[in-house]
């Protein structure tokens, strides 16, 4: 049973009360954007040519953080922000097709990542009985991943643009960039 189900119905007002599910909320929400809306009639390629790879984490608004406006630039997010097949895919797409030069990578302070290892997927083929075919990509020294990321894209034969690749570090507490040096 579920439990609105097995609650007697409450008033629609008041704190405490509201219904709504956060994907009510975020449809509500846009609603009233849409209503605000110009189509800015914008080219699907970036304006500044640039693809950020970064990790999902909520504490990290990137336009917010980099200065950037609408249709500025890629923004490809994973946990981890680490550099997978599929972000190799996404930045095929976005040099080869959208016309993006420059890579741009960004971990940060405090990541998830961190505190997990590759028993997370062994884990959840204890759980579930079925190995994820992924790996977790979990790290221990923030800087060494960022370099290992930098790497991978330097590295990946399906990108025709690898001479403009930086790394960095974003510190959730101040939130400034620290750029991470290729080479260790
Ligand atoms: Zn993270």
């Amino acid at each position: 049973m579920s439990i609105s189900a097995s609650q007697p119905q409450k008033p629609s007002s008041g704190p405490g009360t509201d219904s709504r599910t956060v994907t009510d909320r975020l449809v509500e929400a846009n609603a009233k954007y849409a209503a605000a809306f110009t189509d800015p009639g914008m080219d699907a390629r970036p304006v500044l040519k640039v693809a950020v790879v970064a990790c999902m984490d909520a504490r990290l608004d990137l336009h917010a953080a980099l200065g950037l406006k609408l249709g500025d630039c890629h923004t490809i997010r994973n946990a981890g922000g680490v550099v997978t097949d599929d972000i190799i895919r996404s930045l095929t797409i976005s040099q080869r097709a959208l016309g993006t030069r420059s890579v741009v990578l960004i971990h940060h302070t405090g990541c998830g990542l961190l505190n997990l290892t590759e028993d997370f997927r062994h884990d959840i083929e204890a759980e579930v009985g079925q190995r994820p075919a992924w790996a977790v990509e979990a790290f221990k020294d923030l800087d060494q991943d960022v370099r290992q990321s930098m790497q991978r894209v330097r590295t990946s034969p399906f990108l025709p643009h690898r001479d403009d690749v930086r790394g960095f570090v974003f510190d959730v507490t101040t939130g400034l960039l620290r750029e991470i040096d290729p080479r260790p």
